[in-house]
């Protein structure tokens, strides 16, 4: 297909990226059908949702029979490391068997019908996690460090091996993505939050690990522009999602205290042991040229624009509240 208004499927379409990505398919005039989290609210506007059990291949394959996607958006996903710890056999369920049954449900309904389905899977950077090479490509090797990046890898895997039997299935290896929209349990929501609850006088402590750790953090609305302009692309490939810049929490956090204009902000932070992760062997930064030359994407805001869109965000919250 070559633009605008056939059917698109996104999972996890009540999270950070499946909201943004609803919200863009349904203003370029798709018909929108969305899997939410079982633990999740309301639907963006505009989708029809399905409360499909990912992890169950009959009633996947019935979803996609029913829907005849044209795009489909693999988003659902134990989503952090940290939780991937704490729970990986759900992380291996959801983030690695849930995408070889998508793969498999999307390769089987478009050969009975003859219509032709795209498969974009949300693939993460943290698959080079071990890696060594800094930054990272679309070549650099899979070698992860986690229980989220090992069932990831998998599914990015099982994304090749579906592209290989004729699905036209693309990898988007995203970096971090930030927005307004994402959860707490997050480090960069975390701060912008507690920042704005300090701003307010109604916090006076932000316990955070190591500050040290550099991350490479875009804007969640740009990922899935580069989402949607790699389904268009017209063939199944990996592109990975990236500013190329890699920013410390230490620089988060004194930028979302500047923009709330709370001064001598290491007066309100703390740091915890227990909160630290082993350290990072690779420094964690994307090279998305790939993306840049065959998608013409590229990023839209700034490190700085997004820590003020998001602390200016929790303000206004607070104000609010
Ligand atoms: P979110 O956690 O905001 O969204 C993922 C959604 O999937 C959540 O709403 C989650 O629900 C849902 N989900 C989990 N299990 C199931 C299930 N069994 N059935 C249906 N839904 C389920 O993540 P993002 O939107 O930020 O990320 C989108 C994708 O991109 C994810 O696959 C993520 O791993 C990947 N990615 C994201 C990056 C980022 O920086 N944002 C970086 C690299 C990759 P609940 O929260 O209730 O569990």
């Amino acid at each position: 297909m070559s633009g605008d208004g056939g059917t698109a499927l996104v999972t996890g379409v009540t999270g950070q990226d499946g909201r943004y990505l609803a919200e863009l398919l349904v203003d370029r005039d798709y018909q929108v059908h969305g899997v939410p989290s079982p633990r999740a609210g309301a639907v963006p506007a505009g989708v029809t949702p399905h409360t499909t059990d990912l992890l169950d291949s009959d009633a996947v394959a019935a979803l996609v029979q029913k829907v005849q996607p044209d795009l489909v958006f693999h988003l659902a996903a134990v989503s952090s490391v940290a939780a991937s710890w704490a729970d990986p056999t759900s992380t291996a369920r959801v983030n690695a068997l849930s995408t070889a049954t998508l793969l498999d449900s999307c390769l089987r309904v478009q050969d009975g019908s003859g219509r032709k389905i795209t498969v974009v899977n949300a693939s993460t950077c943290e698959i080079f996690a071990g890696a060594g090479d800094s930054p990272q490509t679309e070549a650099t090797p899979v070698q992860p460090i986690s229980p989220y990046g090992a069932a990831k890898a998998m599914g990015h895997m099982m994304c090749q091996v579906y592209r290989a039997k004729g699905l036209e299935a693309t990898n988007a290896i995203l970096y971090n993505h930030e927005s307004p929209r994402r959860p707490e349990r997050f480090v960069t929501r975390k701060i912008t939050k507690a920042v704005a609850a300090i701003a307010a006088g109604r916090q006076d402590r932000l316990v955070l690990g190591d500050l040290s750790i550099k991350r490479d953090w875009g804007w969640a609305p740009d990922y899935v522009e580069a989402m949607y302009r790699m389904a268009l692309h017209g063939k199944g490939d990996d592109f990975v999602v990236a500013t190329g810049a890699a920013h410390s929490i230490a620089e988060f956090v004194e930028a979302a205290f500047a923009i709330a204009g709370v001064s001598q902000w290491r007066q309100y932070v703390e740091s915890d042991d227990a909160l630290l992760r082993p350290a990072d062997r690779t420094v964690m930064v994307g090279d998305a040229a790939k993306a840049s030359a065959l998608l013409d994407w590229r990023p839209s805001l700034t490190f700085a624009d997004i820590v003020e869109a998001m602390v200016v965000s929790d303000l206004e919250q607070e104000r609010i509240s």
